[in-house]
């Protein structure tokens, strides 16, 4: 094990906090509250190359590891910029299709995925099913040489940004007629893919939809990969989901952190700096030490997949998204407490940041299904539900 990283990590940190700081919190704030994007960020982001840092070169990506797509995004969340596309597009979207396309999926969406000139949203979650992805219940049907996808999805991320949207439907097996995961690319033009913004209390650029796909037909190498093999190629892409979900879970937080310790350093209202006090001083202490723990266990979980060890880094990837969002929220709210009344003002947006933070106890996937996952999987215990 290795707890240095490289020359070359080293540096992308560094020339990603760069951008971060030429654009910041007040340009993701002043977006989101305009109903703006992200683009201009994203853009510039995606011209030196790390929006795609994770895809095989071949395509145009960088050929490095989810490690470093982790480092970006956690340093533009650490400036307080971070890109929830970063965590559907490349990670999710790019590493299913990199992995299980085949030749002619991944030419034609590969290149456009990592040079960040086309974004692919993530549809998986339903109305009815929620967390119960055994109950989802939009279906393909096989109909000649196409496709046919019926059914609902909610609370999609970045759809109004998006060229397609890889949708976790099911099929029915040929033989048996069981329902079966799969996965299909549906560009969001499709006759019968429609839309609609979701309103939403979160300060956050990327919006979120509701989906209706009736009779959205669709060639047959819509298909990703094989028929029946959907659910490893799902975990495949859930794990970079939750290591990326952490990665900006613990940028956000750093950046909490360090308002709160440039402000308690400077405020004065006895003799001292609040910060001397040790009532504010433990507590920070505190989140700074849980916030290393989760990125600890995030960079171990990037690690792992970056070897190819999918089942180790299910498990600390879930562990991973747990931790950084339990440790995000708590830095947050200290940092939140460490301002007092300042940190309710527009001007530090703490406030705010505590909701999208907050987003992470629930999505992409909620503590207590991590809580499930560890009891069963880790330590082995039966099954309630
Ligand atoms: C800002 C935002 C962006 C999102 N972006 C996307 C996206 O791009 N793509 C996408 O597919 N989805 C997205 N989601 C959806 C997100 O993944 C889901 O909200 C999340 O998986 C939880 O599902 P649910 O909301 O249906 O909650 P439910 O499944 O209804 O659960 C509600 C509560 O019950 C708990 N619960 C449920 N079952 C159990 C159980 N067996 N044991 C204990 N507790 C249980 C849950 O943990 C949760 O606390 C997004 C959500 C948000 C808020």
């Amino acid at each position: 094990m290795n707890f240095t990283e490289t020359d070359e990590q080293l540096a992308l940190r560094a020339a990603v906090a760069e951008l971060g700081r030429k654009y910041g919190y007040d340009y993701f704030t002043k977006q989101a509250r305009t109903g703006g994007r992200l683009t201009q960020l994203w853009d510039e982001a995606a011209k030196l190359g790390f929006i795609g840092v994770n895809l095989p070169e071949q395509y145009g990506g960088g050929g490095a590891g989810l490690y470093e797509l982790a480092i970006v995004l956690e340093e533009l969340a650490a400036a307080g910029c971070g890109l929830l596309m970063m965590v559907v597009s490349p990670a999710i979207c790019g590493t299913i299709i990199a992995r299980f396309g085949t030749d002619e999926q991944k030419q034609r969406w590969l290149p456009k995925i990592a040079s960040g000139s086309s974004i692919m949203a993530f549809g998986i979650t339903e109305p009815d099913a929620g967390s119960n992805s055994h109950k989802l219940t939009t279906v393909a049907t096989r109909d000649g040489d196409t496709w046919v996808l019926n059914g609902r999805k909610i609370y999609i991320s970045g759809v109004d940004e998006a060229e397609a949207v890889l949708i976790v439907g099911r099929s029915a097996d040929a033989k048996t007629g069981k329902l079966r995961p799969a996965l299909f690319v549906v560009p969001t033009d499709t006759p019968g893919f429609t839309f609609e913004p979701i309103e939403m209390d979160i300060i956050m650029p990327e919006k979120q939809y509701l989906l209706f796909l009736d009779d959205v037909r669709l060639p047959a190498d819509a298909l990703i990969g094989e028929e029946g093999a959907a659910l490893l190629q799902l975990f495949a892409g859930l794990n970079p989901e939750r290591i990326m979900a952490a990665a900006m879970a613990v940028g956000s937080a750093r950046y909490a952190l360090e308002k709160a310790v440039g402000y308690a350093s400077e405020r004065t209202v006895w003799s001292v700096p609040i910060g001397a006090h040790q009532g504010l001083a433990h507590p920070l202490a505190q989140v700074k030490i849980e916030l290393e723990l989760a990125r600890l266990m995030m960079q171990k979980a990037a690690t792992l997949y970056d070897a190819g060890d999918d089942m180790a880094a299910g498990e600390a990837a879930n562990m991973a998204k747990y931790a950084a969002a339990e440790a995000s929220v708590r830095t947050v709210d200290q940092a939140i407490q460490s301002l007092g009344g300042s940190s309710m003002t527009k001007e530090f947006g703490l406030a705010a940041m505590l909701a999208n933070v907050r987003t992470t106890r629930i999505a992409p996937v909620s503590r207590e299904m991590i809580l499930n996952f560890v009891a069963q999987y880790s330590l082995g215990l039966p099954k309630s539900y």
